[in-house]
């Protein structure tokens, strides 16, 4: 097997480099640990747009343990090739050119690669799945993210709701992650809604020391950011984008696995890895409509969900100003805490009985119901015809 990066190990990569929870859980039943060096994460501050806080609780799940792990992607992500490696694939450095028919690629330097099945692992503005024809650009959701590094201890985490203008919420958040060495990870992240990339991206950017400066007023950030700051795309909630079709699986990114509500896409890049492994195992000549099957299942179910409440978000900023006030209202905060940590965070699936959990289900089968005749939910349900 060819493991195709046009990269070398190891890399940057613009990310608040927090390994959820369903992450761990995957590497744990692949027998993997990850480096020491990460910092095991719990619960979390939540700053509100008035400088309320309310704290989001961190619970185990009966498939999930009850916290993530802070750890750069430099490390990370070479530690994860290293493991695939040692596990047999072939490291090839090279950037992916073409398509060279159902499974085959071509490299940049003319080489063909034939394989049984290419799985398209090559981020948010996969060329991949460009060339196969898998994405529509009109529906896509968008997302950007920004973030930089300061010397600063971290606590406990905190994400910052926050109104960009008085009472105009910020289409987002920002959070302050620990990093490594006595560092802290600074990012600002937000929706853009459909054919978001054709607005402008840089609001992140310009936006950050606005959000810093934010963050200092409220006692959050003492130092200075670094300059070497980093941004990226998101693509989010599977809108607009097949993922899979003939011998061709997108994982990741590339794929638009990205969770709509809060820019989580480490765990479900890697768990939709899994997925494509297991298909074509199984059998590669139909790994495509398992694949594909265990998708609309899985994280397009969360999608219908959770797409419109993104869409609705980056549409409305006063909304938002009010959603954020409400969230960390007095009394009514730390009532909502549990439920909302389940349901942002995509844990419900694999949470223990409780009221929490039937309070999310219910509210995303509502949100399922108002939205079933909704464009994106149009949308959505055409994609996950069988390939
Ligand atoms: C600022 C920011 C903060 C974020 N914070 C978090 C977070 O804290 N936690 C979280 O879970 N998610 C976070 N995310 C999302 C997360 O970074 C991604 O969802 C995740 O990296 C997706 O992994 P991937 O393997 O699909 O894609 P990537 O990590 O983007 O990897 C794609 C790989 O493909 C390679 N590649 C691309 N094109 C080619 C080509 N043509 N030929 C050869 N190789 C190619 C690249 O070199 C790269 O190594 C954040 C994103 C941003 C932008």
């Amino acid at each position: 097997m060819a493991l195709v990066d046009k990269a070398t190990f190891p890399r940057d990569k613009a990310c608040g480099d927090l390994v959820g929870p369903r992450g761990l859980a995957l590497l744990a039943q692949l027998g993997l640990t990850p480096p020491p060096d990460g910092r095991e994460v719990g619960e979390m501050v939540v700053l509100g747009p008035t400088g309320r806080r309310v704290v989001l609780p961190a619970r185990a799940g009966l498939t999930y343990p009850g916290h993530g792990v802070a750890i750069t992607r430099r490390r990370f992500d070479a530690w994860l090739r290293d493991e695939a490696l040692a596990a047999g694939a072939e490291p090839v450095v090279a950037h992916v050119a073409d398509l060279a028919g159902p499974s085959s690629v071509v490299l940049d330097d003319g080489t063909r690669l034939d394989a049984d099945v290419v799985v398209g692992a090559d981020g948010a503005r996969s060329a991949l799945a460009r060339r196969a024809g898998l994405i529509d650009p009109h529906t896509v959701l968008w997302g950007f993210a920004y973030r930089g590094y300061a010397a600063q201890h971290v606590e406990r985490p905190v994400i910052a709701l926050w109104d960009e203008t008085p009472r105009r919420g910020f289409p987002g958040y920002g959070w302050i992650f620990p990093g490594e060495d006595g560092t802290a990870n600074i990012g600002l992240g937000l929706g853009l809604g459909p054919a978001g990339a054709r607005r402008a991206s840089a609001r992140a950017v310009e936006r950050f020391t606005s959000f810093c400066s934010h963050l200092r007023d409220h006692g959050l950030l003492a130092s200075s950011v670094e300059e070497r700051r980093l941004g990226g795309w998101l693509k989010m909630g599977m809108v607009g984008t097949i993922a899979a079709r003939d011998r061709l699986l997108l994982v990741g990114d590339a794929a638009g696995l990205v969770n709509p509500l809060q820019g989580e896409g480490i765990a479900p890049a890697m768990t939709s890895a899994a997925a494509a492994a297991s298909a074509i195992l199984a059998d590669p000549s139909t790994a495509a409509r398992r694949y594909h099957a265990h998708l609309r299942s899985s994280a397009g179910r969360f999608a219908t969900a959770t797409a419109p409440i993104h869409i609705a978000a980056s549409s409305t900023p006063r909304r938002v100003a009010v959603v954020g006030r409400v969230l960390t209202a007095p009394g009514l905060g730390a009532l909502v805490a549990a439920p909302w940590a389940l349901l942002w965070n995509d844990l419900a699936d694999g949470a223990p009985p409780g009221a929490s959990r039937t309070i999310v289900r219910a509210a995303l089968a509502l949100s399922r119901t108002l939205s079933q005749r909704s464009a994106v939910a149009q949308r959505l349900a055409d994609q996950f015809a069988d390939p």
